[in-house]
């Protein structure tokens, strides 16, 4: 008999069509699959997971798991503490979105700085005259500043720094100046950097240390005419601050791909907050990186499954 895996949510065909040629797939959100989730964890030998919690209670109700592997990079909705043990190997696909998450946080600054949404809004409203009030800043020899410079903020530093012609700091307490040869002159203190900054971009995995590390004192220290991109996990910024923030014009504005609670209520502060730009988790989502993240995830399945070494694998107090 095959080995089962549960896909609790939609991936791409390349990485459902791997798994196939070795196991069965248990994929709800299949046309003709009637599978209840609970019947599907019973089942499950493997685990396939974007952002589907796999918490205590999960785990307990799949007791023949040899497997999970995660859709993506940030592990905060897997219990790695659990998982290991049970002796559970994690996978991840850490190289699989890292440019597509970096393009995104290019597109929010650029949009950003040249306030695309409500220039958009208002030629839609009729409002075309309106272009008076939308004098952008150009971001060219502006300051930059990146918390995190693993994959995805060293990218982005390429990016803005040598194709736009950004002065770009970089802050990351684990990065050591030795070891990094990028354009990002490297700051060690965060409060520091915060009051240099044009534009602030955040790229840090969620942990209890990066957990509102932008918080309201924090913020107060970021000048007026900065804008804050967020593209890593909502709760590593005090959201209710950040929207009080632009409220009061405290700062220029605000990009945010990720919400502390996933899907945001209507009522979310940073809806009705001027000046942000809103996205729904999507900056990792390209073709190129939701077909790879497939692909990844399954073939790490795969290996576990015959007994081999996946290619990224997750210590068991994160990464
Ligand atoms: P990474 O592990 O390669 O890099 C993270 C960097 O953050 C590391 O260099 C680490 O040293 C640094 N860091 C950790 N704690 C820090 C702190 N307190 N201060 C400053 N730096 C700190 O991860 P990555 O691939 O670059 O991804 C970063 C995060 O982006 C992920 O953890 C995930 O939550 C998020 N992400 C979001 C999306 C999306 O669709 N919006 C997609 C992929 C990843």
């Amino acid at each position: 008999m095959k080995p089962a895996v549960f896909i609790p949510e939609p991936i791409a065909a390349c990485g459902l069509e791997r798994l196939e040629a070795h196991c069965e797939c248990l994929a709800p959100w299949l046309e003709g699959q009637a599978i209840d989730v609970e019947e599907a964890l019973a089942a499950a030998d493997a685990l396939l997971v974007r952002l589907f919690k796999v918490d205590e209670g999960v785990l307990q109700r799949a007791p023949r798991l040899k497997v999970i592997a995660k859709h993506g990079v940030g592990l905060d909705n897997i219990n790695l503490g659990q998982a290991a043990a049970r002796d559970i190997p994690v996978l991840y696909t850490p190289e699989a979105n890292a440019n597509a998450v970096a393009e995104h946080a290019m597109a929010l600054i650029l949009a950003l700085a040249r306030q695309l949404g409500a220039a958009e809004a208002a030629l839609r409203g009729g409002c075309f005259a309106a272009r008076i009030e939308f004098t952008g800043v150009e971001v060219s020899g502006r300051v930059l500043g990146i918390v995190g410079l693993g994959r995805i903020g060293r990218r982005v530093a390429h990016k803005a720094g040598v194709g736009l012609g950004m002065q770009v700091l970089g802050h990351d307490p684990y990065v050591a100046a030795a070891d990094y040869d990028g354009p990002a002159l490297l700051v060690d203190s965060l409060d520091d950097l915060l009051g240099q900054v044009d534009f602030l971009t955040l790229h840090v995995p969620l942990t209890p240390e990066t957990h509102h590390m932008l918080d309201a004192a924090q913020i107060e220290k970021l000048r007026p005419e900065c804008r804050v991109i967020n593209t890593s996990r909502g709760a590593v910024l005090d959201e209710v601050a950040l929207a009080a923030a632009l409220a009061r014009g405290r700062i220029a504005g605000a990009a945010v791909d990720v919400f502390a609670q996933e899907p945001p209520l209507a009522t979310h502060p940073l809806c009705a907050a001027p000046n942000a730009l809103l996205t729904p988790h999507i900056a990792g989502m390209t073709d190129r990186a939701s077909e790879q993240m497939a692909l990844d995830a399954a073939q790490g399945i795969v290996d576990v499954l015959q007994g081999r070494t996946p290619k990224y694998p997750v210590e068991p107090d994160g990464v």
